[in-house]
């Protein structure tokens, strides 16, 4: 058993040397991280394989902000289920 340091949370823990993340729930949240940088990845990639006429036309798209879209009480709902 050694003191490691969850890398999602920042806990001390002790456990075995090879772990990283001091519960499943961290771990989950850590892949779920790494998944969601493989897709922005896979995404600009996407468009860069695009010919210009056509990435011109994601580049020109607004950006929109997800909070902007939601009612103050839709915004607090998605917080308490803790989606946002
Ligand atoms: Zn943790």
């Amino acid at each position: 058993m050694v003191e490691i340091t969850c890398r999602t949370c920042g806990t001390l823990f002790k456990g075995r040397p090879n772990r990283r993340y001091c519960s499943s729930l961290c771990r989950r949240a850590a892949e779920r991280e790494v998944k969601g940088d493989r897709e922005v990845e896979r995404f600009s990639e996407f468009l860069n394989s695009l010919p210009p006429a056509q990435k011109a036309f994601f580049d020109n798209l607004p950006v929109v902000d997800f909070n902007d879209c939601l009612t103050p009480e839709q915004r607090e709902n998605l917080k308490k289920s803790g989606w946002i």
